[in-house]
């Protein structure tokens, strides 16, 4: 038996939890214990008394994450049970272990049963981040778990929670090493080389979840210019260049990521006068240049942290795609793209049509693209499909 605080929901409020949604929303709770803290673990229980799941408590509107629907505890054996699962997936589609891949995501939140825990492997280095208060308290536990499943391929863990833990918490998490140490390395996607900066780069360093999408464009860049707008460290742009683009220019507001892309030109392309690079910010970039390309790349970060922005976020795509036809030559390809969770395929589908009927161009879908498999979509948590995109004929 158990003995976490209960929280009791409203009569009729169970449905959800009973279709394994892992998410409570405050609106369901009737009374929860005396006493609770901001991340503890909590028993669940529907207006009869019947218990429902094991999770983390947490202020805001989803009050509690779920880990476990079976009544049992949160120990060690529960970490590595889980991690170990979310590995053995990884060993299913051929990344673990992938030497033309060193870069992947090993466990993705919702979609491995674990809501609020990311950790992305870098050759060794597992990079973690805490989306909540719950799983940040696990973190030593989750750290002896990779140290147990991973044995000697895990070099190090390193905890980059700073940003990601809510605000409104109370605690101030300090990003680094909870195990090991590991200086600079080479991230190898596809056989192409990137370096990684996860002491001070975004999310974990890397954009794990365009590794597919990269290929794909790749397939389409032989002969043509190519635009790479919020390039990051350049992904989109080498696979252009080994694709055989006759020029690519890469964008992005961040001098910092411009100077990282610029370095990984000289990783995989030493000396290749093909590519050129901007610090630049998108609008401002596609107002002021009147280049027009054969292929161009739409990836901004998400426009829509939550619901409460979806309409200015919508616009936001929408002025940008516009923008994106208007720079595009006749017969040429578009691959265009939301992370934004709040934004739906359906939204953005909508969008990208207006911005193609205001710009005039007609427009052919030649490809639906999503997330890749590393990033696994529970079927009970339809909310983690996140990322949409588009690959457009533009005539
Ligand atoms: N396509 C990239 C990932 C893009 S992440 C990849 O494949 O790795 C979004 C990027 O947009 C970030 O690098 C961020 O610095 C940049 N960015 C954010 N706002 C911007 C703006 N207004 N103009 C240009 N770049 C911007």
């Amino acid at each position: 038996m158990i003995n976490y605080p209960k929280v009791h929901l409203k009569k009729g409020k169970e449905h959800s939890i009973k279709r394994f949604h892992p998410w409570i929303f405050s609106g369901a709770v009737s009374r929860v214990d005396e006493g609770m803290q901001e991340g503890d673990l909590v028993a669940v229980y529907d207006a009869q008394g019947v218990f429902l799941a094991v999770g983390h408590i947490s202020i805001g509107s989803i009050v509690v994450r779920i880990l476990s629907f079976e009544e049992r505890e949160i120990d060690l054996d529960f970490w590595i049970e889980k991690i170990s699962s979310a590995c053995k997936l990884r060993k299913a589609i051929d990344l673990y272990g992938n030497k033309d891949n060193n870069v992947f995501r090993l466990v993705h939140g919702e979609g491995d049963g674990l809501p609020g825990l990311i950790i992305d492997f870098y050759a060794g280095t597992a990079v973690m981040q805490c989306h909540s208060v719950g799983m940040y308290l696990h973190r030593e536990e989750i750290t002896e778990a990779l140290q147990k499943i991973l044995g000697n391929d895990l070099k190090a863990v390193f905890d980059k929670s700073e940003g990601t833990i809510p605000f409104k918490s109370g605690i101030e998490p300090k990003n680094g090493y909870l195990f090991g140490e590991t200086e600079s390395f080479i991230a190898v996607e596809n056989g192409l080389k990137f370096n990684v900066d996860w002491l001070k780069g975004q999310k974990t360093g890397f954009f794990i979840d365009q590794r597919e999408n990269r290929s794909l464009l790749e397939h389409y860049s032989k002969g043509r210019s190519v635009l790479n707008m919020f390039c990051y460290t350049g992904g989109f742009s080498f696979y252009a260049m080994r694709g055989g683009a006759k020029l690519v220019h890469s964008v992005d507001s961040s001098a910092r990521a411009i100077s990282i892309t610029n370095e990984n030109v000289e990783l995989n392309f030493p000396g290749d006068k093909r590519h050129e690079a901007y610090a630049e910010d998108a609008f401002k970039f596609m107002d002021e240049s009147s280049q027009k390309y054969d292929l161009i790349v739409l990836d901004p970060p998400a426009f829509a942290k939550h619901k409460k922005v979806l309409d200015n976020a919508l616009k936001g795509y929408k002025r940008l795609n516009f923008k994106g036809f208007q720079q595009i030559k006749p017969g040429g390809i578009l691959f265009t793209f939301s992370c934004s969770q709040a934004v739906s395929k359906e939204d953005f589908r909508k969008t990208v049509f207006v911005a193609a009927a205001n710009a005039g161009r007609t427009v052919r879908i030649l490809h639906q693209l999503t997330q890749p498999a590393d990033h696994p979509v529970n079927i009970f948590h339809p909310e983690g499909e996140y990322l949409k995109g588009l690959v457009l004929y533009v005539e």
